[in-house]
């Protein structure tokens, strides 16, 4: 174990740190690694970011996103990197199967390790926690770590900012989820202050689209979604012919869940999506509705209330027809 006197005093010299993040990473997972790097790096810190996998290119404008590593692409240097690093700093998730085959190395590696997150149920792996479940996202804790912790605000510079700022734009849909709180809107303020050009950042995420992506977006809708009025419930559903024909790349189904719940009546939403022989599930809701728990009961996964994630390894058909079976069982709440 480590408290936050040790951690400073670690800190307060140059070492070897791993941050990582996440498998897929969206703009929290890496907003809140890139924050902490770029944060890191101005004391001289010897920081590397490892991405468990690939991520969405409209990340990839993010300051220090040249320096990350991605793991599946260089295994050997990643695993050095972590067996040599002395503090590993764990952001946006909690359970080590969350970063696949990475979490065995981060398990046996002999670094102090330091969760930031803001997932129910945090496994028993870390050495110091900043762990909170009413953070709208990482970033924000990351924020709360330097300011609020560490006491060393003035290391809030334009690269940091800009991150945390992607990381609390994500995962908070635009400022738009209940967990946005007034504090989130003084942290953001904070970080425009710091140099985070808001208007820009935005650009560069959302309005950052391929044409496919906008074809693809247009065959989801007409297509693929089926409206379920009895359970205010919608789902849509892409086979895998659908991904190769619009050559549909990693960030392009990011999203398009929302577009199911943007619907008045329509308070659980379900993007399926066939990858390899794996279906992934996006659940997202409205207000109590628990999405994360049914991810979490049915499709070995989970998340928060309103945005939460599984994957099952039956055929899309039967994931969509599993989930209409599941549905009976919260009618109620669907229709309160
Ligand atoms: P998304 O639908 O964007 O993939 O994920 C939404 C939220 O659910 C994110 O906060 C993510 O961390 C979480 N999530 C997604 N997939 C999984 C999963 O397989 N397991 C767990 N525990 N959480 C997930
Ligand atoms: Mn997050």
């Amino acid at each position: 174990m480590l408290d936050l006197a040790a951690l400073k005093e670690l800190l307060a010299s140059p070492q070897k740190i791993v941050i990582t993040t996440h498998h897929k990473p969206d703009g929290d997972a890496m907003g809140s690694s890139l924050g902490l790097y770029n944060f890191l790096i101005q004391q001289g810190h010897h920081a590397t970011v490892i991405a468990p996998t690939d991520y969405p290119d409209f990340l990839s404008w993010l300051p220090g996103n040249g320096d990350v590593i991605i793991y599946t692409e260089h295994t050997e240097k990643s695993a050095e990197l972590i067996a040599n690093a002395n503090l590993i700093f764990c952001l946006d998730f909690n359970a080590l199967s969350r970063i696949n085959d990475m979490g065995v190395l981060v398990g046996e590696s002999k670094a102090y390790k330091i969760m930031i997150d803001h997932h129910l149920e945090p496994e028993d792996f870390d050495d110091y926690r900043h762990w909170n479940i009413n953070a709208c996202a990482a970033a924000q804790l990351v924020f709360d770590f330097i300011v609020n912790q560490l006491y060393q605000p003035e290391f809030i510079n334009k690269d940091v900012a800009t991150c945390l700022y992607t990381g609390i734009m994500t995962d908070s849909a635009s400022f738009r989820l209940p967990n946005t709180s007034s504090t989130v809107h003084r942290i953001v303020a904070d970080l425009i202050d710091a140099g985070a050009v808001n208007w820009r950042i935005h650009e560069l995420v959302y309005n950052n689209a391929s044409e496919g992506r906008l074809r693809f977006l247009g065959h989801c809708l007409a297509n693929c979604l089926e409206v379920l009025p009895e359970y205010n419930t919608a789902i849509i559903a892409v086979n895998k012919n659908d991904l190769q024909k619009f050559d549909v790349e990693t960030g392009d189904t990011e999203g398009i869940v929302n577009y199911a719940l943007s619907m008045a009546n329509v308070k659980l939403a379900a993007f399926m999506v066939e990858r390899g022989d794996k279906v992934k599930l996006s659940l997202r809701s409205k207000g109590e509705f628990p999405a994360n728990e049914i991810c979490k009961k049915y499709f070995s996964g989970g998340g928060h209330r309103n945005a939460a994630g599984g994957v099952s390894t039956d055929s899309l058909e039967q994931v969509i027809q599993q989930f209409k079976t599941i549905l009976p069982e919260y009618k109620k709440l669907l229709k309160q």
